[in-house]
């Protein structure tokens, strides 16, 4: 993409009203516009880092064995009375009437709706289980939209759904999403702890939130240490072993949000030094509720024995748009973004510093075709805006490399390499760079 006829309103400034970094940084980069109180439009830049969380989310859902399917924004409120939950819901929920008075809502969550299609979809033990999921906007009348899209009314989330014959099996398919999260923030660059939440009515042990730590985290969470030093697990992981060794490992360490939180445990079972007392960014939320909608909704299969049994299910969320933000908030500095790798919005920037100089535009045109060629996506500012403005824009969007092609430079051969996160610079000669740049990619 060259710059010159790109949509990508950049801005010095502080935006008035957004107070934490994220926020500013998403407004100043161009990312996003907000259109009303927590509901945003998503400009190209912003899009492009929102569809690459999408794709290894969707990544990590199919390795675990889900399936994807696609619900709409709005449902009936009759699904929502068979659950019970129509009036429980309150003032968060959307309520809309369509022309013939039908009482409709904007999802705030699938529950009904999944449990509707699972029960007339399915009839028999043989079709379980199964895991359905789908990213789609939900729309939720959060009291205090803030921090733009961190806490949103209109959000993007990634939600699955579990249906098994009985608990000792719902465990498993828990377990599969527990670690398909912990493969998925790891390669969103993130180490998101899963800590121990509130089951509610529900009981038992089956619900974690994923949180990362961070200043500007909504709630305090705490945690052993060694909780932000274990490996995820590896791309070769089998969903179809026993998956309990690896969720032991994570969850012998004590970790619980501020509701669940035991301050006497935490002393006696974590040393002083090993402590984490943080602020942490919820990610996503993981959670058996056993038979709760099915009963309700009567989803049940026919079992080996030919009776009818209620299904077991859980619910899997993930924060896609609210970890635009919760990325930006781990990694940033003063000068602006720093994106990992497998979710920067272009791989690389290019900075032509003098366009209309025949050998620059030369130059910046074969790194800028060359790299394409190899599937690296290119950001060519080849606009003309002073030097000083051009390096400030790209370190503001935090792309992992730049190469800068300056008319002195291009003279003798060498153009600049800099790394984004340490902000080393290199000079290269042209086929060296790219080489270089090549090879680095392929890595990651
Ligand atoms: P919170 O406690 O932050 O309100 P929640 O418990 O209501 O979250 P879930 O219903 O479990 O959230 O939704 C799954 C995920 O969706 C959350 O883990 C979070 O990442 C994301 N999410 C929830 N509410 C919002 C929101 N208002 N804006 C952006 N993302 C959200
Ligand atoms: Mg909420």
């Amino acid at each position: 993409m060259r710059l010159s006829q790109y949509l990508m309103p950049t801005r010095r400034d502080v935006p008035a009203g957004a107070e934490i970094r994220s926020h500013q940084l998403m407004l100043r980069t161009g990312m996003i516009r907000q259109s009303a109180a927590g509901i945003y439009s998503w400009l190209p830049l912003g899009l492009k880092v929102l569809r690459k969380i999408e794709a290894i989310i969707r990544e990590e859902q199919d390795r675990a064995g889900a399936l994807e399917l696609l619900m709409p924004t709005i449902q009936s409120a009759d699904i929502w009375r068979e659950s019970g939950r129509y009036d429980d819901y309150g003032k968060e929920m959307l309520r809309i009437k369509d022309r013939h008075d039908r009482e409709l809502l904007y999802g705030p969550t699938n529950e009904e709706q999944i449990t509707q299609i699972f029960r007339d979809s399915v009839k028999s033990y043989k079709d379980c289980p199964r895991i359905l999921y789908h990213i789609q906007w939900k729309f939720r009348d959060e009291i205090r939209p803030r921090f733009g899209v961190m806490r949103g009314r209109e959000f993007l989330m990634k939600d699955a759904y579990s249906f098994d014959l009985d608990e000792e099996r719902a465990r498993k398919s828990y377990q599969r999403m527990f670690i398909s999260y912990l493969r998925t923030f790891e390669r969103l660059g993130l180490r998101a702890i899963p800590m121990k939440a509130d089951t509610g009515p529900i009981g038992g042990d089956l619900s974690h939130e994923f949180i990362i730590l961070a200043d500007t985290g909504e709630s305090a969470v705490f945690c052993h240490k060694a909780l932000t030093e274990i490996p995820a697990p590896s791309e070769d992981i089998n969903f179809d072993d026993d998956l309990t060794p690896f969720i032991n490992e994570w969850t012998s360490h004590y970790a619980a949000t501020e509701e669940m939180h035991d301050e006497a445990r935490f002393n006696s079972e974590v040393a002083a030094e090993d402590q984490i007392s943080a602020r942490g960014i919820e990610v996503g939320h993981i959670f058996y509720f056993g038979e709760k909608y099915s009963k309700a909704m009567k989803c049940t299969v026919q079992g080996p024995d030919g009776q009818m049994t209620t299904l077991h299910s859980g619910s899997y969320g993930i924060g896609v748009s609210r970890l635009v933000g919760a990325i930006i908030e781990a990694s940033h500095d003063e000068n602006g973004i720093v994106w990992p790798k497998s979710v920067a919005p272009f791989d690389v920037g290019i900075i032509n510093l003098k366009p209309g100089d025949e050998a620059a535009d030369e130059v910046s045109n074969r790194l800028y075709k060359e790299l394409n060629a190899q599937g690296l996506d290119c950001l060519m500012d080849d606009t003309n805006e002073r030097a000083g403005g051009k390096f400030a824009t790209m370190d503001l969007i935090g792309l992992p490399i730049q190469l800068i092609v300056g008319p002195k430079g291009v003279k003798s051969g060498v153009v600049e390499i800099k790394d984004r996160k340490t902000g080393e610079r290199e000079e290269q000669t042209i086929e060296t760079a790219v080489a270089k740049i090549i090879a680095s990619h392929k890595l990651t």
